[in-house]
């Protein structure tokens, strides 16, 4: 490989937006099979509305719109940037705030423990997500998020935000498509949302509910199966998957921590840039060999 053809090849990558971090990833890129993609922040625009709010016996959709935004108003995901915009007002503050990743958040909101996240989360905290089930099937299948919240220990609503897909992502998970590489979606959220979403972009591989150690080993599997796997991902829960890819590739405007674990950093934060970036790499390849 001589070292100019890289430099040029990195040079038009900056003009398409597309950041190399490290000098092999050009090679690195131009050997993938399969792309495994994140969807929140990824695939879609992660910038989700409530759109959904169905409340338990006992509790009042104000008291629970305004205990979920307080909780999760210390949050950056996006889904908690969601819920805290939604209550109108400005939140209440929180106490002995958490995170827990890939599952939701937990906080103390005037001396009462709340909890929201994922149905896996509730079943954990020993609450049976099973009242709210055929709601939130219901909503799962419209591809939006189903989401509950614990008020005091006790299972208090489902919520379901909904987060559209980019435009620029059908066309380019067409166009990894079409130059004959594998395309699998990965994701945290619910399995039946992510399928939706999966349904209408014609992606047929989908491993979801994942934890990030969960999608560290999807990657590994998907790898095995296919070969050379580039993932790309946005968030904090991508981080160990963006860096034990072949090729780990950050969505723009995604978290540092997401950028600082990628070999690849798309600046714009437009997906058609991958197709884009392995067009590139495999014709300066082509170009040294
Ligand atoms: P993705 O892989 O799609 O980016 P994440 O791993 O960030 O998703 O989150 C996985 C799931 O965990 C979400 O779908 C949601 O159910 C739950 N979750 C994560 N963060 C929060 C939060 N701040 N509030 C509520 N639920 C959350
Ligand atoms: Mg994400």
């Amino acid at each position: 490989a001589t070292p100019v053809s890289i430099l040029v090849g990195t040079g038009r990558g900056a003009a398409l937006g597309v950041l190399f971090r490290r000098g092999d990833a050009l090679q690195a890129l131009s050997e993938t099979r399969v792309v495994a993609l994140d969807k929140t922040g990824t695939l879609t625009r992660g910038r989700p509305e409530l759109t959904d709010l169905r409340t338990a016996p006992g509790f009042a959709r104000e008291e629970v719109l305004a205990a979920v935004a307080a909780a999760e108003a210390p949050s950056e995901h996006p889904i908690a940037r969601a819920l805290a915009a939604a209550a109108g007002s400005a939140p209440a503050k929180a106490e002995a705030f958490e995170v827990l990743v890939g599952k939701g958040v937990r906080a103390t909101v005037g001396g009462v423990r709340v909890e929201v996240g994922s149905g896996r989360f509730m079943a954990e905290l020993g609450l049976d997500p099973a009242p709210f089930a055929e709601e939130a099937a219901r909503l799962a299948d419209e591809g939006k998020t189903a989401l509950y919240a614990a008020i005091g220990g006790r299972l208090a609503a489902v919520l379901a935000v909904s987060d559209p897909i980019r435009d620029t992502t059908p066309a380019a998970i067409a166009a990894l498509r079409e130059r004959g590489l594998a395309v699998a979606l990965v994701s945290g959220d619910d399995a039946r949302t992510a399928k939706a979403v999966a349904r209408r972009l014609g992606i047929a591989e989908v491993v979801a509910e994942v934890s990030p150690e969960g999608k560290l080993a999807a990657i590994r599997r998907l790898r095995g199966e296919h070969g050379p796997l580039a993932f790309v991902g946005d968030g904090i829960n991508d981080a160990p998957a963006l860096a034990a890819a072949d090729v780990g590739v950050a969505v723009g405007g995604g978290t540092d921590i997401a950028a600082e674990a990628a070999d690849v950093v798309l600046v714009s934060g437009d997906l058609a840039a991958v197709p884009d970036a392995i067009a590139l790499s495999a014709a300066t390849m082509r170009n040294i060999r």
